[in-house]
């Protein structure tokens, strides 16, 4: 029987990471030791967030660094995995009658790379990344993601990359050992308790949810690469979190497994 492979959804928080070793980008590189070798990468990131859904359809995705003012050993990060046409065209079709734009354009964002240069150090595993349609509700996020979940059996490894809590404004410059603002803390845990019992339902109606959820996802697109992951999972598949920790009070470096040995 082939192997379903898990599908993660992490938290990639600031760039630098790429950069460096400490607890979260040992986490990164840990699940790259661990999880059976994927045949290609799926990678949804917070930083493709876009009117429509497109899907990069190069053989070789250059490395976009997007975002300014970070030192510039940062900007000279290359990471030259091949892409994966034939993926590309495969999840456009799964995703029929939903236009899906073949895209030359975009190619691997911070998003992707930060945490692919941690987990896949050689850059040899194919990855095509997906678009998040700004223009479209949370339950449509979670529905790609329930199309998507057969290529999780083709050994397809689907990552969501963003963060559970992502506020800027809050956040604590220069402090990254901050404990947590006490909203982050209490929607962080509500959304654990969430996505453990299976039923996405309060996450995808987040705005229901609060003020603590408001603080925790001021702007929806780090946040709904999840939606993609959890709506991967298989009836019974549980879901655990591997990497833990909040960056600066406001950043929730939580990661999400779904499926897979815990
Ligand atoms: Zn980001």
């Amino acid at each position: 029987m082939p192997e379903t492979l898990p599908a993660y959804f992490i938290g990639h928080g600031n760039p630098m990471n790429a950069l460096q070793d400490n607890a979260w980008t040992e986490g990164w590189a840990k699940i790259g030791r661990q999880t059976p070798r994927p045949r290609a990468i799926l990678a949804i990131s917070a930083h493709w967030f876009v009117t429509g859904t497109g899907v990069t359809i190069s053989t070789a995705p250059r490395t976009i660094h997007d975002f300014g003012g970070f030192p510039r050993d940062l900007y000279h990060v290359q990471y030259p995995a091949p892409g994966d046409p034939d993926l590309a065209r495969r999840v456009a079709a799964m995703l029929a009658p939903l236009p899906v734009v073949l895209d030359e354009s975009w190619g691997l964002d911070h998003g992707t790379w930060s945490i692919l240069t941690h987990t896949y150090p050689k850059a040899d595993v194919p990855v095509v990344q997906l678009s998040i349609d700004a223009t479209r509700p949370a339950s449509f996020h979670l529905e790609v993601g329930q199309r998507l979940a057969p290529l999780r059996g083709e050994r397809i490894l689907i990552l969501g990359s963003g963060n559970l809590v992502h506020n800027l404004r809050a956040y604590a410059w220069g402090e990254a050992t901050a404990g947590p603002y006490d909203w982050a803390a209490r929607f962080e845990e509500e959304a654990r308790k969430v996505i453990v019992a299976g039923e996405f339902d309060p996450l995808v109606h987040y705005d229901r949810l609060g003020r603590d959820a408001m603080l925790s996802i001021p702007t929806p697109e780090h946040f709904l690469p999840l939606l993609y992951v959890l709506g991967t999972r298989q009836a019974g598949e549980a879901a655990s979190f591997p990497i833990e920790g909040v960056d600066g009070g406001s950043i929730s470096m939580l990661s999400v497994q779904v499926g897979g040995p815990a």
